[in-house]
């Protein structure tokens, strides 16, 4: 059995990244990055269990994907890899970066190879370019880029992280603690992905997937005197609006259990509960952003909407316009991606007897194609 755990540590906030995405999300085939990376490095059979720390907002969602085990990170790199560490119960652990995309089973076995040979274990890389610090050129020579993934002794790397120093990797917080450091060989194609830039320069990333995922959404609201009625985030002219927590915008609430259809991440009422008070009589068009914000940032880019509003009354037909212009501000995406028809039950049912408006949504999603971007 081995005495060697892998960490990875998929928790970063992607800041300097600068794409919609976070990059942990974006695709290589159908997998996320955090996915692919770990599959890669579980395949070389090394590790008695792979441990992965993750943003507290993406746990329940990357738990879909994967069985190995996550835990929700930290504040920073430090904070994560130290709740990571209470999970360990081997003598050695592993840790590397979900950004370090690449890294392949040579290195890895390289580390291993050396394990115990000192507390920590790292790949190094040489300075190939001129290297100026304070303003007087030294001898690159004397100069090391250290790489992850790093080996250590996991009761030294507990202990080590104890400190408040911010340490940018392992090896820095044991040798503080006065443990000792053996470099490698590194390995330039464990390039690290830090800005989408750096996509370029990662040689085993795969396209996208090109597809298209699609998902429906349902809602009906009842009439309630006194309110105003908001559909697709336009006023309508009525003596009554929709009785909800909400400002019962009842397209806009279909249209988003569509697109958290399409994107796999659940539904209206897990995401916005109308227990909070938050959401009290809140702009269903805000609830919409946040949506639209987070299918961005898993890595979905819209690709068109259509939604059915079924009403006996108000008439709605003057109103299709300003509602595909005002989603389509709000969708970024164009107007003729963006479909509105409304229609009658012919005075069937509790629509038909006019006590309520019902709306049928569907909404495409495809993965971010960051090879264009
Ligand atoms: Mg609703």
């Amino acid at each position: 059995m081995s005495d060697l755990t892998l960490i990875l540590l998929s928790a970063g906030e992607s800041n300097r990244f600068k794409l919609p995405l976070k990059k942990q999300w974006l695709r290589v085939g159908h997998d996320p990055l955090w996915l692919f990376v770990t599959n890669r490095l579980k395949a070389s059979g090394f590790f008695k269990k792979i441990i992965i720390a993750a943003h507290g907002d993406e746990v329940a969602f990357m738990r879909l994907y994967s069985n190995e085990q996550i835990v929700t990170g930290g504040e920073n790199r430090q904070a994560s890899l130290r709740h990571a560490l209470e999970a360990v119960d081997t003598e050695f652990v592993m840790v590397s970066d979900i950004a370090r995309a690449c890294v392949d089973e040579a290195l890895i076995e390289r580390l291993i190879e050396h394990k115990g040979a000192a507390d920590v274990i790292v790949p190094a890389l040489s300075a190939v370019d001129t290297i100026v610090y304070q303003g007087e050129t030294i001898e690159r020579a004397d100069v090391q880029r250290l790489q992850t993934p790093q080996l250590s002794k996991t009761a030294l790397l507990r202990e080590a992280l104890k400190s408040d120093t911010l340490y940018t990797d392992e090896s820095s917080a044991i040798v503080a603690s006065g443990g000792t450091r053996l470099l490698i060989e590194g390995d330039e194609a464990a390039h690290k992905i830090t800005f989408a830039e750096d996509l370029a320069k990662i040689p085993c990333l795969q396209p996208p997937a090109r597809t298209t995922l699609s998902g429906n959404g349902f809602d009906v609201h009842a009439f309630e005197e006194g309110r105003t009625m908001v559909l697709c985030g336009v006023t309508i002219d009525s003596p009554f609006g929709f009785k909800a927590h909400s400002d019962g915008d009842v397209a806009i609430h279909a249209l988003i259990d569509a697109l958290l259809g399409a994107a796999g991440l659940g539904d209206i009422g897990m995401l916005f509960p109308d227990t909070d008070a938050r959401y009290k009589d809140i702009d269903s068009a805000e609830l919409l952003n946040v949506t639209f914000q987070k299918l961005r940032h898993f890595g979905f880019e819209l690709i068109n909407v259509d939604l059915t509003i079924i009403a006996q009354t108000p008439r709605l037909q003057n109103y299709k316009e300003a509602m595909r212009r005002r989603m389509s501000k709000l969708l970024n995406i164009p107007m003729g991606r963006v479909n509105i028809k409304a229609t009658t039950t012919e005075h069937l049912g509790f629509i038909g007897r006019k006590e309520g408006v019902g709306v049928l949504a569907g909404a495409t999603l495809n993965y971010f194609d960051w090879t264009q971007a």
